[in-house]
Protein backbone atom coordinates (compact mmCIF):
# COMPACT_ATOMS: atom_id res chain seq x y z
CA UNK A 1 0.00 0.00 0.00
CA UNK A 2 0.85 3.16 -0.72
CA UNK A 3 3.43 5.50 2.29
CA UNK A 4 4.27 8.69 1.81
CA UNK A 5 7.73 8.24 3.29
CA UNK A 6 9.16 11.63 1.96
CA UNK A 7 6.53 14.46 1.23
CA UNK A 8 8.88 15.26 -1.87
CA UNK A 9 7.51 12.01 -3.83
CA UNK A 10 4.06 13.10 -3.92
CA UNK A 11 2.33 15.60 -6.02
CA UNK A 12 -1.42 14.99 -4.58
CA UNK A 13 -2.71 14.00 -8.04
CA UNK A 14 -5.33 11.50 -6.70
CA UNK A 15 -4.80 8.62 -8.74
CA UNK A 16 -4.07 6.45 -5.84
CA UNK A 17 -7.56 7.58 -3.61
CA UNK A 18 -9.34 7.22 -7.03
CA UNK A 19 -8.36 3.36 -7.94
CA UNK A 20 -8.64 1.87 -4.47
CA UNK A 21 -11.79 0.03 -4.64
CA UNK A 22 -12.24 -1.01 -1.16
CA UNK A 23 -12.27 3.20 -0.28
CA UNK A 24 -9.41 2.68 2.22
CA UNK A 25 -7.76 5.81 0.89
CA UNK A 26 -8.25 9.49 1.70
CA UNK A 27 -7.18 13.00 1.41
CA UNK A 28 -5.65 14.66 4.67
CA UNK A 29 -3.72 17.99 4.43
CA UNK A 30 -0.84 18.24 6.38
CA UNK A 31 0.26 21.71 8.26
CA UNK A 32 0.75 23.48 5.10
CA UNK A 33 -2.56 22.40 3.71
CA UNK A 34 -1.42 20.09 1.14
CA UNK A 35 -3.24 16.54 0.69
CA UNK A 36 -1.49 13.72 1.24
CA UNK A 37 -3.23 10.05 0.64
CA UNK A 38 -3.72 7.78 3.96
CA UNK A 39 -4.20 4.49 3.95
CA UNK A 40 -7.20 2.86 6.77
CA UNK A 41 -5.36 -0.20 7.59
CA UNK A 42 -8.55 -1.65 8.34
CA UNK A 43 -10.56 -1.19 5.35
CA UNK A 44 -7.14 -1.47 3.36
CA UNK A 45 -6.60 -5.49 1.62
CA UNK A 46 -3.18 -4.71 0.53
CA UNK A 47 -3.87 -5.31 -2.78
CA UNK A 48 -0.86 -2.75 -4.33
CA UNK A 49 -2.95 -1.06 -7.02
CA UNK A 50 -2.14 2.22 -5.08
CA UNK A 51 0.99 1.99 -5.41
CA UNK A 52 1.27 0.62 -8.99
CA UNK A 53 -0.89 3.04 -10.54
CA UNK A 54 1.42 6.08 -9.28
CA UNK A 55 2.92 8.27 -12.14
CA UNK A 56 5.07 10.89 -9.90
CA UNK A 57 8.39 9.20 -10.80
CA UNK A 58 10.30 8.90 -14.36
CA UNK A 59 8.75 6.33 -15.86
CA UNK A 60 5.09 7.34 -16.72
CA UNK A 61 3.50 6.68 -19.47
CA UNK A 62 4.48 8.85 -22.87
CA UNK A 63 4.03 5.41 -25.25
CA UNK A 64 2.33 7.19 -27.89
CA UNK A 65 4.66 10.42 -27.93
CA UNK A 66 6.44 11.70 -31.08
CA UNK A 67 10.38 11.03 -30.60
CA UNK A 68 10.26 14.63 -30.00
CA UNK A 69 7.17 17.84 -29.68
CA UNK A 70 6.59 19.61 -32.39
CA UNK A 71 6.53 23.24 -31.38
CA UNK A 72 4.51 26.25 -32.18
CA UNK A 73 4.28 29.87 -31.19
CA UNK A 74 0.59 30.44 -31.72
CA UNK A 75 -1.67 33.73 -30.87
CA UNK A 76 -5.48 34.22 -30.82
CA UNK A 77 -6.72 35.94 -33.88
CA UNK A 78 -9.43 37.99 -31.52
CA UNK A 79 -7.17 40.25 -29.28
CA UNK A 80 -10.13 40.33 -26.83
CA UNK A 81 -9.29 36.54 -26.56
CA UNK A 82 -5.70 37.43 -25.85
CA UNK A 83 -6.63 40.07 -23.30
CA UNK A 84 -8.69 37.64 -21.07
CA UNK A 85 -6.00 34.27 -21.24
CA UNK A 86 -2.94 34.31 -19.42
CA UNK A 87 -0.40 33.84 -22.78
CA UNK A 88 -1.91 33.44 -26.44
CA UNK A 89 -5.33 32.15 -25.67
CA UNK A 90 -4.57 28.81 -27.10
CA UNK A 91 -6.28 27.19 -24.60
CA UNK A 92 -9.74 29.00 -25.94
CA UNK A 93 -9.14 28.29 -29.45
CA UNK A 94 -8.54 24.26 -28.53
CA UNK A 95 -11.48 24.08 -26.28
CA UNK A 96 -13.62 25.87 -28.49
CA UNK A 97 -13.44 23.19 -30.91
CA UNK A 98 -14.12 20.67 -28.60
CA UNK A 99 -17.53 22.34 -27.68
CA UNK A 100 -18.17 22.47 -31.09
CA UNK A 101 -17.97 18.78 -31.40
CA UNK A 102 -20.39 18.68 -28.37
CA UNK A 103 -17.34 17.53 -26.39
CA UNK A 104 -16.81 18.27 -22.19
CA UNK A 105 -13.85 20.22 -21.09
CA UNK A 106 -12.25 20.13 -18.08
CA UNK A 107 -10.32 23.15 -16.16
CA UNK A 108 -9.91 25.09 -13.25
CA UNK A 109 -11.92 27.67 -11.83
CA UNK A 110 -13.37 28.65 -8.62
CA UNK A 111 -15.68 27.32 -5.84
CA UNK A 112 -16.99 28.90 -3.36
CA UNK A 113 -15.01 32.53 -2.17
CA UNK A 114 -12.14 31.99 -4.98
CA UNK A 115 -11.48 27.81 -3.95
CA UNK A 116 -9.10 26.73 -6.79
CA UNK A 117 -11.02 23.32 -7.62
CA UNK A 118 -11.03 21.52 -11.21
CA UNK A 119 -14.39 21.52 -12.79
CA UNK A 120 -16.56 20.15 -15.85
CA UNK A 121 -17.54 22.58 -18.81
CA UNK A 122 -20.24 21.86 -21.36
CA UNK A 123 -20.77 25.25 -22.52
CA UNK A 124 -18.22 28.60 -23.29
CA UNK A 125 -19.90 30.49 -20.47
CA UNK A 126 -18.83 27.45 -18.11
CA UNK A 127 -15.16 26.95 -19.89
CA UNK A 128 -14.47 30.74 -19.89
CA UNK A 129 -13.75 30.48 -16.00
CA UNK A 130 -11.24 28.43 -16.44
CA UNK A 131 -8.78 31.19 -18.76
CA UNK A 132 -6.08 32.20 -16.69
CA UNK A 133 -3.44 30.82 -14.58
CA UNK A 134 -4.85 30.55 -10.83
CA UNK A 135 -1.44 29.81 -8.86
CA UNK A 136 -2.83 27.62 -6.44
CA UNK A 137 -2.90 23.59 -6.13
CA UNK A 138 -6.43 22.52 -7.47
CA UNK A 139 -9.42 20.55 -5.84
CA UNK A 140 -9.26 17.78 -7.70
CA UNK A 141 -12.12 15.94 -5.44
CA UNK A 142 -14.28 13.13 -7.44
CA UNK A 143 -12.73 14.90 -10.96
CA UNK A 144 -11.36 11.64 -12.41
CA UNK A 145 -14.24 9.70 -11.55
CA UNK A 146 -16.53 12.26 -13.84
CA UNK A 147 -13.69 11.97 -16.14
CA UNK A 148 -14.26 8.34 -16.41
CA UNK A 149 -17.73 8.31 -16.76
CA UNK A 150 -17.41 10.65 -19.71
CA UNK A 151 -15.00 8.25 -21.51
CA UNK A 152 -17.69 5.52 -21.00
CA UNK A 153 -20.56 7.19 -22.50
CA UNK A 154 -18.46 8.19 -25.51
CA UNK A 155 -17.91 11.67 -24.92
CA UNK A 156 -15.22 13.69 -26.75
CA UNK A 157 -13.24 14.99 -23.51
CA UNK A 158 -10.15 17.16 -22.94
CA UNK A 159 -8.87 17.40 -19.42
CA UNK A 160 -6.77 20.19 -18.84
CA UNK A 161 -4.04 20.37 -15.71
CA UNK A 162 -0.71 20.18 -14.48
CA UNK A 163 1.62 17.42 -15.82
CA UNK A 164 1.34 15.71 -12.33
CA UNK A 165 -2.54 15.59 -12.70
CA UNK A 166 -2.76 14.76 -16.17
CA UNK A 167 0.15 11.80 -15.80
CA UNK A 168 -2.11 10.76 -12.93
CA UNK A 169 -5.71 10.96 -14.54
CA UNK A 170 -3.42 8.62 -17.48
CA UNK A 171 -2.48 6.30 -15.30
CA UNK A 172 -6.34 5.93 -13.24
CA UNK A 173 -7.94 5.54 -16.70
CA UNK A 174 -5.35 2.40 -17.39
CA UNK A 175 -6.81 0.47 -19.79
CA UNK A 176 -9.65 2.28 -20.64
CA UNK A 177 -10.68 3.29 -23.75
CA UNK A 178 -9.22 6.72 -24.29
CA UNK A 179 -9.99 6.92 -27.60
CA UNK A 180 -11.68 10.47 -27.02
CA UNK A 181 -9.72 11.61 -24.48
CA UNK A 182 -7.55 14.71 -24.81
CA UNK A 183 -4.93 15.46 -22.36
CA UNK A 184 -3.65 19.08 -21.81
CA UNK A 185 -0.95 20.05 -19.79
CA UNK A 186 0.48 22.93 -19.16
CA UNK A 187 4.16 24.43 -18.20
CA UNK A 188 4.68 24.19 -14.85
CA UNK A 189 6.86 25.98 -12.19
CA UNK A 190 4.70 24.75 -8.93
CA UNK A 191 1.99 25.22 -6.73
CA UNK A 192 1.06 26.91 -3.70
CA UNK A 193 -1.13 25.26 -1.19
CA UNK A 194 -4.77 25.82 -0.84
CA UNK A 195 -4.44 26.86 2.91
CA UNK A 196 -1.77 29.34 1.77
CA UNK A 197 -4.40 30.95 -0.88
CA UNK A 198 -7.01 31.11 1.67
CA UNK A 199 -4.37 32.79 4.76
CA UNK A 200 -3.73 35.28 1.86
CA UNK A 201 -7.64 35.71 1.16
CA UNK A 202 -7.69 36.69 5.03
CA UNK A 203 -4.89 38.73 5.27
CA UNK A 204 -5.78 40.99 2.89
CA UNK A 205 -9.59 41.39 3.43
CA UNK A 206 -8.11 42.26 7.56
CA UNK A 207 -5.94 44.84 6.05
CA UNK A 208 -8.95 45.98 3.61
CA UNK A 209 -11.87 45.51 5.85
CA UNK A 210 -13.92 43.79 3.38
CA UNK A 211 -14.65 40.88 1.40
CA UNK A 212 -12.31 39.72 -1.90
CA UNK A 213 -14.90 40.30 -4.45
CA UNK A 214 -12.71 39.77 -7.67
CA UNK A 215 -9.12 37.61 -8.39
CA UNK A 216 -6.72 37.95 -10.92
CA UNK A 217 -3.59 36.09 -10.40
CA UNK A 218 -1.78 38.22 -13.28
CA UNK A 219 -3.90 40.85 -14.52
CA UNK A 220 -2.58 41.80 -18.26
CA UNK A 221 -5.15 44.43 -18.67
CA UNK A 222 -3.91 46.52 -16.06
CA UNK A 223 -0.35 45.53 -15.92
CA UNK A 224 0.79 43.84 -19.44
CA UNK A 225 1.80 40.33 -20.12
CA UNK A 226 4.93 39.90 -18.12
CA UNK A 227 3.89 41.73 -15.18
CA UNK A 228 4.26 40.04 -11.73
CA UNK A 229 1.08 41.36 -10.16
CA UNK A 230 -2.01 40.21 -8.69
CA UNK A 231 -5.33 42.65 -8.56
CA UNK A 232 -8.57 42.15 -6.29
CA UNK A 233 -11.87 44.48 -5.68
CA UNK A 234 -13.95 44.35 -2.50
CA UNK A 235 -17.14 44.31 -1.41
CA UNK A 236 -19.12 46.09 -3.93
CA UNK A 237 -16.08 48.32 -5.38
CA UNK A 238 -15.37 48.23 -8.90
CA UNK A 239 -12.04 49.85 -8.51
CA UNK A 240 -9.49 47.45 -8.70
CA UNK A 241 -6.40 46.96 -6.32
CA UNK A 242 -2.92 45.84 -6.78
CA UNK A 243 -0.86 43.42 -4.42
CA UNK A 244 2.61 42.64 -5.77
CA UNK A 245 2.96 38.56 -6.87
CA UNK A 246 3.38 36.63 -3.95
CA UNK A 247 1.74 33.48 -5.22
CA UNK A 248 4.73 32.75 -7.53
CA UNK A 249 7.11 32.50 -4.52
CA UNK A 250 8.69 28.73 -4.42
CA UNK A 251 8.83 28.63 -0.43
CA UNK A 252 5.18 28.20 -0.91
CA UNK A 253 5.46 25.68 -3.52
CA UNK A 254 4.20 22.09 -3.09
CA UNK A 255 7.91 19.73 -2.05
CA UNK A 256 7.07 17.98 -4.87
CA UNK A 257 7.59 20.68 -7.36
CA UNK A 258 11.05 20.95 -6.32
CA UNK A 259 12.09 17.44 -7.32
CA UNK A 260 9.12 17.12 -10.30
CA UNK A 261 9.89 14.35 -12.96
CA UNK A 262 7.47 16.41 -15.98
CA UNK A 263 10.59 19.46 -16.13
CA UNK A 264 10.90 18.52 -19.70
CA UNK A 265 10.34 17.75 -23.10
CA UNK A 266 8.29 14.14 -22.47
CA UNK A 267 5.27 15.72 -21.77
CA UNK A 268 2.17 13.34 -20.86
CA UNK A 269 -0.60 15.25 -22.58
CA UNK A 270 -1.04 14.90 -26.34
CA UNK A 271 -0.81 18.88 -26.28
CA UNK A 272 1.34 21.10 -23.62
CA UNK A 273 0.79 25.02 -23.40
CA UNK A 274 2.42 27.52 -21.56
CA UNK A 275 3.75 31.49 -22.20
CA UNK A 276 5.95 31.22 -25.09
CA UNK A 277 8.95 33.50 -23.50
CA UNK A 278 12.08 34.35 -25.69
CA UNK A 279 9.18 34.20 -28.76
CA UNK A 280 11.11 37.08 -30.13
CA UNK A 281 13.93 34.84 -31.02
CA UNK A 282 11.56 33.00 -33.42
CA UNK A 283 10.68 36.25 -35.02
CA UNK A 284 10.80 39.27 -33.87
CA UNK A 285 7.28 40.93 -35.04
CA UNK A 286 5.37 37.94 -34.02
CA UNK A 287 4.23 38.91 -30.59
CA UNK A 288 5.23 42.92 -31.55
CA UNK A 289 2.04 44.33 -29.31
CA UNK A 290 3.53 42.24 -26.65
CA UNK A 291 0.11 41.10 -25.25
CA UNK A 292 0.73 37.75 -24.86
CA UNK A 293 2.36 34.20 -26.89
CA UNK A 294 1.65 30.54 -25.98
CA UNK A 295 3.97 28.34 -26.68
CA UNK A 296 2.26 24.88 -28.19
CA UNK A 297 3.96 21.43 -28.29
CA UNK A 298 1.95 18.98 -30.09
CA UNK A 299 3.43 15.92 -28.37
CA UNK A 300 1.13 13.23 -29.99
CA UNK A 301 -1.01 12.51 -33.46
CA UNK A 302 -4.20 13.13 -31.67
CA UNK A 303 -2.72 16.07 -30.30
CA UNK A 304 -1.08 17.57 -33.78
CA UNK A 305 -4.81 16.69 -35.65
CA UNK A 306 -6.56 18.46 -32.94
CA UNK A 307 -3.94 21.46 -32.90
CA UNK A 308 -4.00 21.17 -37.13
CA UNK A 309 -7.99 22.05 -36.63
CA UNK A 310 -7.91 24.86 -34.53
CA UNK A 311 -4.94 26.36 -36.32
CA UNK A 312 -7.78 28.59 -38.31
CA UNK A 313 -8.52 30.72 -34.97
CA UNK A 314 -4.80 30.97 -34.58
CA UNK A 315 -2.33 32.91 -36.35
CA UNK A 316 0.96 30.18 -35.63
CA UNK A 317 3.75 29.61 -36.45
CA UNK A 318 6.28 26.35 -36.42
CA UNK A 319 9.85 27.21 -33.98
CA UNK A 320 12.73 24.83 -33.74
CA UNK A 321 12.83 23.06 -30.07
CA UNK A 322 16.06 24.96 -29.30
CA UNK A 323 14.52 28.18 -29.46
CA UNK A 324 11.40 27.11 -26.91
CA UNK A 325 13.64 25.93 -23.96
CA UNK A 326 12.61 27.65 -21.06
CA UNK A 327 13.77 26.62 -17.68
CA UNK A 328 10.66 24.35 -16.73
CA UNK A 329 11.64 22.81 -19.58
CA UNK A 330 14.90 21.33 -18.63
CA UNK A 331 14.34 21.52 -14.68
CA UNK A 332 12.34 21.95 -11.28
CA UNK A 333 12.60 25.09 -9.73
CA UNK A 334 15.09 24.97 -7.34
CA UNK A 335 14.51 24.40 -3.66
CA UNK A 336 15.04 27.93 -1.53
CA UNK A 337 17.40 27.48 1.23
CA UNK A 338 15.37 28.99 3.78
CA UNK A 339 12.31 26.69 3.01
CA UNK A 340 12.43 24.35 6.05
CA UNK A 341 12.96 27.58 8.41
CA UNK A 342 10.34 29.73 6.47
CA UNK A 343 7.79 26.73 6.92
CA UNK A 344 9.23 26.35 10.55
CA UNK A 345 8.80 29.49 11.38
CA UNK A 346 4.98 29.51 9.58
CA UNK A 347 4.16 27.19 11.55
CA UNK A 348 4.72 28.44 14.83
CA UNK A 349 3.52 32.14 14.16
CA UNK A 350 1.17 32.18 11.20
CA UNK A 351 1.18 33.64 7.33
CA UNK A 352 1.41 36.79 7.93
CA UNK A 353 4.26 37.10 10.25
CA UNK A 354 6.08 34.69 8.26
CA UNK A 355 5.65 36.75 5.18
CA UNK A 356 6.73 39.53 6.87
CA UNK A 357 9.69 37.84 8.37
CA UNK A 358 10.99 36.49 4.96
CA UNK A 359 10.51 39.77 3.43
CA UNK A 360 7.39 38.96 1.37
CA UNK A 361 5.39 41.53 2.66
CA UNK A 362 6.39 44.72 4.93
CA UNK A 363 9.56 46.64 5.76
CA UNK A 364 11.86 44.13 5.09
CA UNK A 365 10.39 43.44 1.01
CA UNK A 366 10.46 47.32 0.39
CA UNK A 367 14.32 47.37 2.17
CA UNK A 368 15.06 44.73 -0.85
CA UNK A 369 13.05 46.67 -3.65
CA UNK A 370 15.17 49.85 -2.88
CA UNK A 371 18.36 48.03 -2.51
CA UNK A 372 17.54 46.44 -5.89
CA UNK A 373 16.95 49.96 -7.22
CA UNK A 374 20.31 51.43 -5.81
CA UNK A 375 22.19 48.53 -7.71
CA UNK A 376 19.91 48.80 -10.96
CA UNK A 377 20.78 52.63 -11.28
CA UNK A 378 24.08 51.76 -10.27
CA UNK A 379 24.42 49.11 -12.94
CA UNK A 380 23.31 51.56 -15.82
CA UNK A 381 24.94 54.77 -14.95
CA UNK A 382 28.68 52.86 -14.95
C1 LIG B 1 0.57 26.86 -11.31
C2 LIG B 1 0.97 27.25 -12.70
C3 LIG B 1 2.31 27.38 -13.02
C4 LIG B 1 2.69 27.72 -14.33
N1 LIG B 1 4.03 27.81 -14.62
C5 LIG B 1 4.40 28.14 -15.89
C6 LIG B 1 5.78 28.23 -16.25
O1 LIG B 1 6.67 28.03 -15.41
N2 LIG B 1 6.09 28.52 -17.54
C7 LIG B 1 5.12 28.73 -18.49
O2 LIG B 1 5.47 29.00 -19.65
N3 LIG B 1 3.81 28.65 -18.19
C8 LIG B 1 3.43 28.35 -16.92
N4 LIG B 1 2.09 28.23 -16.63
C9 LIG B 1 1.13 28.18 -17.75
C10 LIG B 1 0.69 29.51 -18.27
O3 LIG B 1 0.49 30.36 -17.20
C11 LIG B 1 -0.60 29.42 -19.09
O4 LIG B 1 -1.52 28.55 -18.49
C12 LIG B 1 -0.36 28.94 -20.48
O5 LIG B 1 0.56 29.80 -21.08
C13 LIG B 1 -1.64 28.90 -21.29
O6 LIG B 1 -2.10 30.15 -21.55
P1 LIG B 1 -3.35 30.41 -22.51
O7 LIG B 1 -3.41 31.87 -22.81
O8 LIG B 1 -3.36 29.46 -23.66
O9 LIG B 1 -4.61 29.96 -21.70
P2 LIG B 1 -5.13 30.30 -20.27
O10 LIG B 1 -6.53 30.67 -20.39
O11 LIG B 1 -4.32 31.20 -19.50
O12 LIG B 1 -4.97 28.82 -19.66
C14 LIG B 1 -5.74 28.32 -18.72
C15 LIG B 1 -5.36 26.87 -18.55
O13 LIG B 1 -4.62 26.75 -17.36
C16 LIG B 1 -5.27 25.80 -16.52
N5 LIG B 1 -5.05 26.18 -15.13
C17 LIG B 1 -5.26 27.38 -14.55
N6 LIG B 1 -4.94 27.31 -13.24
C18 LIG B 1 -4.54 26.04 -13.00
C19 LIG B 1 -4.12 25.34 -11.82
N7 LIG B 1 -4.05 25.93 -10.63
N8 LIG B 1 -3.79 24.03 -11.95
C20 LIG B 1 -3.89 23.39 -13.14
N9 LIG B 1 -4.27 24.01 -14.29
C21 LIG B 1 -4.59 25.31 -14.21
C22 LIG B 1 -6.73 25.86 -16.94
O14 LIG B 1 -7.42 24.69 -16.59
C23 LIG B 1 -6.57 26.00 -18.44
O15 LIG B 1 -6.26 24.76 -18.99
C24 LIG B 1 1.70 27.94 -15.33
C25 LIG B 1 0.34 27.84 -14.99
C26 LIG B 1 -0.02 27.49 -13.69
C27 LIG B 1 -1.49 27.37 -13.37
S1 LIG C 1 1.47 11.23 -6.49
FE1 LIG C 1 -0.68 10.76 -6.74
S2 LIG C 1 -0.81 8.53 -6.94
FE2 LIG C 1 1.21 9.02 -6.13
S3 LIG C 1 0.97 8.88 -3.90
FE3 LIG C 1 0.64 11.02 -4.42
S4 LIG C 1 -1.58 11.22 -4.71
FE4 LIG C 1 -1.09 9.03 -4.77
S1 LIG D 1 -3.30 -1.61 -1.22
FE1 LIG D 1 -5.22 -1.88 -2.36
S2 LIG D 1 -6.80 -1.83 -0.78
FE2 LIG D 1 -4.97 -1.04 0.17
S3 LIG D 1 -5.16 1.16 -0.07
FE3 LIG D 1 -4.00 0.42 -1.82
S4 LIG D 1 -5.49 0.07 -3.42
FE4 LIG D 1 -6.60 0.24 -1.49
S1 LIG E 1 5.78 21.44 -10.61
FE1 LIG E 1 5.41 19.26 -11.07
S2 LIG E 1 4.70 18.41 -9.11
FE2 LIG E 1 4.49 20.62 -8.94
S3 LIG E 1 2.38 21.03 -9.57
FE3 LIG E 1 3.69 21.28 -11.37
S4 LIG E 1 3.64 19.30 -12.37
FE4 LIG E 1 2.90 18.98 -10.29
Amino acid sequence: MITIKDKHNCSGCTACLNVCTHHAITMQPDTLGFMYPKVNLDICVDCGLCERVCAFNPNYDISTNFPNPQAFAARHKSESEIMRSRSGAAFIAITDEILKQNGVVYGVGYKEHFQVAHKRATTKEQRDEFRGSKYVQSDLTNIFLQVRDDLKCGKTTLFSGTPCQVAGLKAFLGKLNTDNLILLDIVCSGVPSPKFWSNHLDYLERKHQSPVSYVNFRDKEVFGWKALCETYKYGDSHEKKTSHYVFYQPLFFRPSCHVCPFTNLHRPGDITIADFWGWERADSTFNADDKGCSLVLCNTEKGLSLFNRVKKDLKVLPVPLEKVMQNRLKSPTEEPTQKQSFIQYYEKYGYEKALKKYGIIGWRRKILLYKKRILKYLCVSH
